[in-house]
């Protein structure tokens, strides 16, 4: 109880805080990033732009909570979140106002963005991340992992590990699966899934990653920045890791490997509606989009913006096929993907 006052007077001090600024240019960001590389892009967009960028900083979880806490007090403008499911997620709750940019259009890809209403969008891509398969070459061939489809498969019984199915990357990744095989294949597909599980879902994406050098599991779902993590690493146990797994961008001669978003939003109660829209639009330049997407080891959302990773390019991410299903599914899908991993014991 008293935890929960402090908090609400921590909330309503620091909204008064960022409040009394509104009448400057300035640009209130609710980010769930925190990347050195993301500071000087900030200020540089502030230099160009003359707005002042008010940042507060939480996670993914924490900035959804602090939003429904403030409702229409709060002096959120713009919204960085991270993964299609939990944009989804806070769009359902009515966090977000609809927006138009002509600018935006013609950059990030239609499929990287929410479904377009006659309002607009509510949120969109700024950059992308791979949702790959990791495997033990040990106990596994290359030809039994070159699809999601396989990891159902009776070669590989026992040796699934993946993090918890009602995570956000793996709602969107299942939300995806089942809009390509539909409703009864995608639900047997998440049960043959859990039939060839090492172990009960836990822990992070990188912990499967170890967990499959370490001989636990044979094969298991990670994304990639955390295997460009493991790889620049200044940790030789680290390293070691790596040189034990084989990365596989699953889907290749099908849909394509499954992309996900870091994303951003305008606030549903934002009094800075068209800074917000300005940062946006400056997110999706080139000189942006380099500092975005290289901050966490991602990839571009942009058109024809390419970046240089050394560690993205020796996994083959330079070259490969990506899906193409619009995110908007993620959306549409993930409540009733929610009920199948219920229904099949996916935990
Ligand atoms: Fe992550």
């Amino acid at each position: 109880m008293k935890k929960f006052a402090c908090l609400s007077l921590f909330l309503a001090a620091s909204a008064t805080a960022l409040n009394t600024q509104a009448q400057d240019k300035v640009l209130n960001l609710y980010s769930a990033r925190h990347y050195q590389t993301d500071e000087a892009m900030y200020e540089t967009f502030t230099r160009t732009k003359g707005i002042k960028i008010n940042r507060v900083d939480a996670d993914d979880a924490g900035i959804v909570a602090r939003l429904k806490a403030e409702g229409a007090a709060s002096p959120a403008d713009v919204i960085l979140l991270v993964d299609a499911a939990r944009l989804a997620s806070a769009d359902s709750q009515g966090l977000f106002l609809p927006f138009k940019s002509a600018k935006l259009d013609a950059t990030i890809p239609a499929n990287l963005r929410a479904t377009a209403t006659a309002d607009g969008v509510t949120w969109t891509g700024f950059s992308t991340r791979a949702r790959v398969i990791v495997y033990d070459p040990l106990r596994v061939k290359a030809s039994d992992v070159a699809t999601y489809e396989q990891l159902a498969a009776p070669q590989l019984k026992g040796m699934v590990c993946t993090r918890s199915g009602s995570h956000p990357y793996n709602l969107s990744l299942f939300s995806t699966v089942v809009e390509r095989m539909g409703d009864a294949k995608g639900e047997a597909w998440l049960k043959g899934v859990v039939d060839n599980m090492a172990r009960a879902p836990k822990g992070g994406d990188t912990d499967q990653v170890r967990a499959v050098a370490s001989g636990e599991c044979g094969v298991a779902l990670t994304n990639t920045y955390y295997l460009a993590r493991l790889i620049k690493s200044t940790k030789p146990e680290d390293r070691a890791v790596m040189e034990k797994v084989k990365v596989v961008f699953p889907n290749q001669g099908t849909s394509g490997t499954h992309v996900n978003i870091a994303g951003a939003a305008v606030a549903k109660h934002a009094k800075n509606k068209d800074n917000a829209i300005a940062f946006m639009e400056f997110l999706s330049s080139a000189y942006a989009q380099d500092y975005f997407a290289n901050g966490n080891n991602e990839f571009p959302a942009a058109k024809g913006v390419k970046v240089e990773n050394a560690a993205l390019k020796s996994m083959g991410g330079d070259t490969f096929k990506a899906e193409q299903i619009p995110l908007g599914s993620v959306a549409k899908n993930m409540v009733k993907v929610q009920q199948m991993l219920d229904r099949v014991g996916y935990k």
